[in-house]
């Protein structure tokens, strides 16, 4: 089943037309980037299935419901940022039961579902601290754990690692792997970092002025690009 229907959708801000129109199908459990260069509608695009921006047109639908009027909080959606957003007065662990806790969870549940994430994500030991005592990849890991312990449907990455030095991306990049291998969320990461996205992802999305030049699994976009921008931002074969 797709857990994401984008139909027709479409984004002007103003008379600039940033996204003329997309169709993107993403099944149950799939894991998607959405690559291109900078200002190419990446972000836009992923805020407008977060609910934080509004469709100009078209559809948006998450688990067979359309939720083009339906609250970002109601979408069943997590979403990380590059900036991690973490709450500095808040430890670790209330920072990742911040939601939990204002969606009204019981607190037994609340206590298990942060232990849980706390496991996966290898963060036991630090739900003490504050989020200035951590280091640039523990505070990514407790943004992750903010968004894996509302148990989404989806899960929305907007270039989470570009703020950290080029030795810790690749850590964390392996950490993402690992958690969606485990947890099985329908992701959709975006990046500007192709490495990254051939690594991660089952299937690839290469924008371009917001509009889809090419999709398919890495390897079948490496090996046969559409065209020379696909192949220009992949890296075609020597
Ligand atoms: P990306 O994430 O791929 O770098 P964005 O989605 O942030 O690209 O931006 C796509 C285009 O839309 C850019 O040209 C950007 O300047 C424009 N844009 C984004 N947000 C707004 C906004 N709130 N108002 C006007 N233009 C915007
Ligand atoms: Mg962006």
């Amino acid at each position: 089943m797709a857990s994401v229907i984008l139909n027709g959708v479409r984004k002007t801000f103003g008379a600039v037309n940033v996204i003329p129109g997309i169709d993107l199908e993403i099944e149950s459990g799939e894991f998607v980037a959405l690559v291109g260069p900078s200002g190419c509608g990446k972000s836009t695009l992923l805020r407008m299935i977060a609910g934080l921006e509004e469709v100009s047109g078209g559809e948006v639908w998450i688990e067979g419901r359309k939720v083009n009027d339906v609250s970002p909080k109601d979408r069943n959606i997590a979403m990380v940022f590059q900036s991690y957003a973490l709450y500095p007065q808040m430890t670790v662990a209330e920072n990742m039961s911040f939601n939990l806790r204002l969606a009204k969870k019981p607190k037994a549940e609340i206590r298990e579902r942060v232990a849980e994430a706390a496991r996966m994500l290898d963060l036991e030991a630090l739900l003490d601290r504050k989020p200035g005592q951590l280091s640039g990849g523990q505070r990514q890991r407790v943004a992750m754990g903010r968004a894996i312990v509302r148990s989404p449907k989806v899960f929305l990455f907007d270039e989470p690692l570009s703020n950290l030095d080029a030795k810790l991306r690749v850590a964390m990049r392996a950490e993402i792997k690992q958690l969606h291998q485990k947890v099985k969320t329908t992701s959709v990461y975006v990046t500007h970092d192709q490495i990254e996205a051939m690594t991660l992802a089952d299937r690839l999305v290469v924008l371009n002025k917001g509009h889809v030049e090419q999709q398919g699994s890495p390897l079948d976009l490496y090996n046969r690009p559409a065209n020379l921008f696909v192949a220009g931002f992949i890296g075609s074969p020597a």
